[in-house]
């Protein structure tokens, strides 16, 4: 994953399937996103043409991490 694609965006989680990401370009913008088992869907217009915008990016690339994470605890510790 392009680490700058997160450049100037903010992730919010607010839950398992709902995220919010501010736009890097313009101020006070922010786009919520749905997560669907491997598909993220952003609310903004690059996303309608069917682009992989830099939002859904930065919430992939938080996922990625999350699962980096529980797969070494899960390691360390055994599954829960
Ligand atoms: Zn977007």
């Amino acid at each position: 994953m392009d680490r700058a694609a997160e450049q100037g965006v903010q992730v919010r989680k607010l839950s398992d399937t709902r995220w919010t990401v501010t736009s890097g370009t313009q101020a006070g913008v922010v786009y919520t996103l749905f997560v669907e088992g491997e598909q993220v869907r952003c609310s903004c217009k690059g996303a309608e043409f069917g682009l992989v915008c830099k939002h859904a990016a930065a919430v992939r690339a938080r996922l990625t991490e999350h699962q980096e994470v529980s797969r070494m605890i899960d390691e360390l510790y055994g599954p829960a």
